[in-house]
């Protein structure tokens, strides 16, 4: 059999790795922290070892290909990596969602709108941004930001000198959205180019983190949503992507206005585990395996995931024999940290 080597050691990766081993891969994880819940076998690294040629030459030599469940790994590894070993998703994939400013721009160039924005180098530049972008506005750092972490709302003028010294730069100010609602598309592109899509979630966040994707979403969302796969798939097809991909938008009052991409597997792709015929971590492995890709259709009516954040209770979906309970093994409950997930489907 082959090896799947999977950058970064979260839930991503650990559900990853189950379906690489549903179909027969075994799975070689390189997680930059000694929290990695996505194997139990696999070596713990720290981030310096990450950086390290020798184990990453180990890595590459020990995989036969290789993918990223998380964002925020350094693209110069990745680079160095994929001389050695395919890598998929493409490394300039990662180059251009880990950075918010490429992000837009590179999004821009294929007819995707973002809400307006400017990037913010340094305090004169959020000066400048805010006269065009105006507020209410957020501040959000470049890179490295995720389930809302880096960024910070500003209201009026007087938040900005508290946004600066919070978040600094390089950052990007974008226009506040007053959304009725915010869904993402997960598409799957094989090596051949051959594309699927799954249906749109309807995503609610609370305290910018992910609650709950409910499908079939509104027809708010069901109105946006061809729009929104289109640039979903014109996005990958400029990229020579291959694997799931996913972009999350607002609705906005003339169009779906697009807020970020995920070069990767995504919590608002969880309910496709059991509320789809072909997962989105089954078909990533399909496509970045070289497989054909999986029908993506929906196996009930009704599809809710519910995350499982800090100490919520989770003796609800054991008790509901018709909940799927998912839970990471992580070991610490910290607020905010997502713990795990429940799907219900109803056929
Ligand atoms: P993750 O990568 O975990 O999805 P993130 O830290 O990259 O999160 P964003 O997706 O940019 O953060 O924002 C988190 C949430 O904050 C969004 O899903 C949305 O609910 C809200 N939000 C972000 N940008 C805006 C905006 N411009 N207007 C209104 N709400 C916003
Ligand atoms: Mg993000
Ligand atoms: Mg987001």
């Amino acid at each position: 059999g082959s090896t799947i080597g999977i950058l970064g050691g979260g839930q991503l990766g650990r559900m990853l790795a189950v379906a690489a081993a549903q179909l027969g891969y075994r799975t070689h994880v390189l997680a930059p922290d000694r929290e990695s819940v996505a194997a139990q076998t696999a070596t713990s690294l720290t981030r310096a070892d990450y950086h390290n040629r020798i184990v990453l030459g180990d890595f590459a030599a020990a995989c036969d290909v290789v993918t990223y469940e998380f964002e925020n790994v350094a693209v110069g590894p990745v680079e160095w990596l994929a001389e050695r070993v395919p890598v998929h998703p493409h490394p300039r994939a990662l180059a251009v969602a880990q950075d918010r400013v490429a992000e837009k721009r590179f999004v821009e160039g294929v007819g995707g709108r973002p809400a307006r924005w400017a990037p913010v180098a340094d305090r004169d530049d959020l000066a400048a941004a805010l006269e065009t972008v105006r507020c209410p506005a957020i501040l959000k750092t470049a890179r490295f930001g995720y389930d809302g972490k880096g960024q910070m709302r500003l209201s009026s003028l007087a938040d900005a000198d508290a946004a600066w010294a919070a978040i600094g730069g390089p950052a990007v100010l974008e226009a506040f959205v007053s959304f009725t609602h915010e869904f993402s598309i997960l598409i799957a592109r094989g090596q051949d180019g051959a594309t699927v899509r799954y249906d749109a979630p309807h995503n609610v966040h609370r305290d910018a983190i992910l609650r709950t994707s409910t499908l079939p979403a509104p027809a708010e969302v069901e109105a946006q949503a061809e729009e929104a796969t289109a640039l979903a798939c014109r996005i990958a097809a400029e990229l020579d992507y291959v694997g799931v991909l996913a972009c999350e938008f607002f609705v906005g009052a003339d169009g779906p206005v697009f807020n970020e991409m995920a070069p990767r597997v995504h919590n608002s792709g969880h309910w496709t585990i059991e509320g789809a015929e072909c997962s989105q971590f089954e078909n990533h492995v399909r496509a970045i395996c070289g497989l054909p890709l999986g029908a993506t259709a929906r196996t009930g009516d009704r599809v809710e995931m519910e995350n499982l954040i800090g100490d919520d209770p989770w003796s609800a979906a054991l008790a509901d024999t018709h909940a799927h309970l998912h839970l990471y093994g992580k070991h610490s409950a910290r607020p905010g940290r997502k713990m795990g997930h429940v799907t219900r489907v109803r056929r």
